[in-house]
């Protein structure tokens, strides 16, 4: 991807910007760029650099988040700002570079520290304490509250990895990190995508080796932050983690894309094509807080004998959640591939009913009083009419995020 139209490449110590800003590493990349580390010359304080491949299409895609994160960034330094923004990314500068490979827009953001999807790993995909859980599920609907309410942005892709820690480490030293942030991650959508090569297994035991010494020094993972502005929603609520990634973002009245959101964090009304608002986001945010608690991801659907995986994928939500309505299940443009006139699914005929509630016993041995709360918290935002699920500033206020783990920890 080194080529015309591709990503820039950088060299430690290279200058953006007429020198403003100079490279210190590689935090990571995605799709559309790589991110770096950067030495802001006139702050004095450390960026995050996202320098967009050159190509057309990528342009355009930076345009689209630049407008979006202009948009917040604007409103946050207005005089009356919310304090919520903070639970957001902010885009601090944005300028072009012209390089062998092209014209790159690149963006220039507040420094962050691991995903939660490293979170996720550190704990070995056995989930985190529900205090943990608890604290992070603020964080992400005073974001998302803040983007929905404050700005009329949809996030579209909400996902663990698009939810950054806020870190107090000096990014200037931090080896652990720069060995491991390579490794650990893991291509858009798929966790489990092609596993089986020699050399992904290297990089697997590479990564537990990592895993393990990083465990051995966990303080280097502190998510502290400065004190918020006291505010209605977060009286008590440090700024743990921020809502990252606008590049598939819109605004609810100019919807771009149809098909939105990374496969498994994906609301039904998507993949039927019926139409989506604000209320997607609360679906991934449902499913995100699942995974934090149990390690594992709620729906891993999979292309099957005679099934798609979207069938599958509503299959699954089905086992959990319940029959869809009929109604609801023959309401989209794509119902008709799925779903039967009766609201039956077409191929996927016998379904394994396994409720939330006893999935979190059963298979996560959850204590029954714990399991019990945190359904109740889950379960009205995967509800499959879209305008029944309760919005983030009605779930803020969902006794769960105030009760007390337990279980000891
Ligand atoms: P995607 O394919 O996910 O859309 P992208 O090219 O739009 O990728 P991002 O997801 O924005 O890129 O960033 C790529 C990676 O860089 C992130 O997964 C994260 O590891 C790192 N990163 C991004 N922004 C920051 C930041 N502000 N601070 C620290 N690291 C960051
Ligand atoms: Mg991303
Ligand atoms: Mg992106």
């Amino acid at each position: 991807s080194y080529r015309k139209g591709g990503y820039h490449a950088v060299r430690i110590g290279d200058q953006f910007a007429a020198g403003r800003y100079i490279a210190q590493r590689k935090l990571g990349w995605g799709h559309f760029s790589t991110v770096w580390l950067a030495y802001d010359t006139t702050t004095s304080a450390y960026v995050a650099l996202k320098i967009q491949k050159s190509a057309s299409q990528f342009v355009d895609a930076a345009l689209h988040e630049i407008e979006i994160l202009s948009s917040i960034a604007d409103c946050a330094s207005s005089s009356n700002a919310s304090s919520n923004v903070k639970f957001v990314i902010q885009l601090i500068d944005h300028f072009k570079h012209t390089g062998p490979n092209g014209q790159h827009l690149c963006m220039v953001l507040e420094f962050l520290g691991d995903s939660l999807l490293r979170l996720i790993k550190f704990s070995r995909y056995k989930g985190l304490p529900l205090d943990r859980v608890r604290e992070i599920c603020k964080c992400i609907l005073i974001g998302l509250d803040y983007l929905h309410r404050e700005h009329g942005i949809i996030h579209t892709d909400l996902k663990p990895e698009n939810v950054l820690l806020v870190s107090t480490i000096d990014p200037a030293k931090d080896p652990v990190r720069s060995e491991t942030a390579p490794i650990l991650e893991r291509p858009e959508g798929n966790i489990n995508g092609g596993v089986t090569s020699l050399i992904e297994k290297r990089l697997k035991r590479r990564a537990r080796r990592a895993v393990a010494k990083i465990s051995g020094r966990k303080d280097s993972m502190v998510e502290t932050g400065e004190a918020p502005k006291p505010d209605r929603n977060i009286d008590g609520v440090d700024v743990r983690c921020k809502i990252v990634d606008f590049g598939n973002a819109c605004f609810a009245d100019k919807p771009i894309a149809q098909e939105i959101q990374t496969r498994q964090y994906r609301a039904p009304e998507v993949i039927l094509e019926a139409g989506y608002s604000f209320s997607v986001d609360m679906w991934s945010f449902a499913c995100i807080a699942f995974e934090l608690a149990t390690g594992d991801m709620l729906f891993t659907p999979k292309v099957g004998q005679g099934f798609s995986e979207d069938e599958d994928h509503l299959a699954l939500m089905m086992e959990l959640l319940g029959k869809i309505p009929r109604k609801i299940a023959t309401a989209g443009a794509k119902s008709k591939d799925f779903f039967d006139r009766h609201g039956d699914l077409k191929r996927i005929r016998r379904l394994k009913f396994w409720p939330l509630n006893k999935l979190l016993i059963d298979r996560y041995k959850f204590p029954e009083n714990d399991a019990h709360e945190f359904s109740e918290f889950l379960l009205p935002l995967l509800d499959f009419a879209p305008e029944k699920r309760p919005t983030a500033q009605q779930c803020l206020q969902h006794p769960w995020l105030n009760c007390k783990d337990s279980t000891p920890t």
